[in-house]
């Protein structure tokens, strides 16, 4: 058995992923520990492993939150992080350390500790058609020319991270994408654009999805075909008006209609047709087990769990990542996407109607759900991880057989 450090940043998409990989390493008898922020220890202790807290920051990691904010501030983190992180990791000496691809202090401890590393993806892989937010471009200089205090703080925490450690051959900026000998993307080959132009340090898993606790408050016996779902995630707030737009345009699709109202209570969105259940925090795949299409703003978690359960989107993306889920979604034929400012009732409802009616959107959405089972999901994590350490002669014990992707 290994004893094996994960390192993170504290942000609910990066994290979230390795929560089952955390629990599937830990039953197959493994000891992992966890670099996080105090806000996340509950749910990291709940998935079995040690909790190892880092100081609450002064400042936030990146505000705003933008790619020359979040350059910066992964740089001055990893210096204020790493003489502590590393006296830890002295102390557990981990077999093998496991990171988000954004934390570079846990590449910096790897090569200071001599430990082999592997990095999580938890959006596409970057390459030319997926290019990193974070890798050098006009649009970052430009960003850049704006924030010169923002850009003096990078160039000191910068050369103070290269005095004091061993930064050879990691990114000077392009921080979201800190690259290991092995790369695991959480989605499958089939979503991934250009996944061909990869070499076999990435592997790509799909979606780590664990059994989550159950809603008793959620009611899942109302639900009746068709059901309609709609969520605009956790990070983006959708005010009443456009959840409104939702169930005007949905409900006389349903069946149920689902929404997901986040940060906007319920109560302001009465009154509702009948058919309509607005919820704070669905139970999202409880419901999308059980759905006939997916309004969403096309978050990578919200894509790959539609995916999973085969069903169709009609994409609304809000930023980060999103514009381009949704345009895989559209390329793949999973789906269809519309911009914000195009969300009125008459156009949803008709885009909505033919996503059920049209079968090739079934059809597509049931291929990509072959595609994103068939990766392997959490448990391929752990054979990946583990079959790594038995290559870097970290383990006693016989690797496991290869995977079927790799047959
Ligand atoms: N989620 C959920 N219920 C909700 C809203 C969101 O369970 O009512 C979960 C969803 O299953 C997904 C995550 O929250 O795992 C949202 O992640 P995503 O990357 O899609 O979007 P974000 O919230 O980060 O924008």
């Amino acid at each position: 058995m290994s004893t094996i450090a994960f390192l993170n940043i504290p942000m609910h998409g990066h994290v979230n992923p390795t929560l089952p990989v955390v629990a599937e390493l830990v039953r197959r008898g493994h000891s992992v520990t966890y670099h996080i922020a105090p806000a996340f220890s509950k749910e990291i202790e709940a998935a079995g492993a040690t909790v190892c807290l880092y100081p609450e920051a002064d400042r936030p990691l990146a505000d705003p939150p933008m790619p020359v904010t979040m350059i910066e501030g992964l740089t001055r983190t990893a210096v204020d992080l790493l003489p502590g992180v590393l006296s830890e990791l002295r102390d557990i000496r981990p077999d093998l350390i496991v990171h988000g691809s954004a934390c570079l202090w846990a590449a910096v401890a790897a090569r200071e500790l001599g430990v082999p590393a592997a990095s999580l993806f938890t959006t596409f892989a970057y390459n030319r058609y997926v290019p990193s937010p974070t890798g050098a471009s006009w649009k970052l200089l430009a960003a850049a020319a704006g924030r010169p205090r923002t850009v003096l703080d990078y160039v000191r925490a910068r050369r103070r991270l290269r005095r004091r450690y061993d930064i050879r051959g990691l990114p000077p900026l392009d921080l979201l994408n800190v690259r290991q000998p092995l790369n695991l993307v959480f989605t499958s080959r089939d979503f991934q654009p250009g996944a061909g132009a990869f070499d076999e340090s990435f592997q790509f898993v799909g979606p780590s999805l664990g059994a989550r606790p159950a809603d008793p408050s959620f009611p899942v016996d109302r639900l009746r075909a068709p059901v309609l779902y709609a969520s605009l995630g956790t990070v983006f707030n959708a005010g009443p008006q456009v959840l409104r737009t939702f169930a005007a345009a949905l409900s006389p699709l349903g069946g149920t209609v689902v929404i997901a109202t986040g940060e906007t209570d319920p109560a302001a969105l009465d009154p509702l047709p009948d058919n309509v259940i607005a919820h704070r925090f669905v139970p999202q795949p409880e419901v999308l087990a059980r759905a006939a299409l997916f309004v969403t703003h096309g978050g990578m978690n919200s894509a790959n769990e539609a995916m999973y359960a085969g069903v169709p989107m009609l994409v609304i993306p809000q930023g980060a990542d999103q514009p381009l889920v949704a345009r895989r979604v559209v390329e793949l034929g999973v789906g269809l996407a519309i911009s914000t400012r195009d969300t009125g009732a008459e156009l949803v409802h008709a885009l909505a109607k033919r996503l059920l009616d049209e079968p090739r959107f079934r059809a597509a959405a049931d291929g990509l759900q072959v595609a994103q089972r068939e990766a392997g999901g959490y448990q391929r994590v752990a054979d990946e991880l583990e079959r790594y350490l038995h290559r870097a002669g970290r383990v006693s014990r016989p690797a496991p057989a290869d995977s079927p992707q790799e047959r």
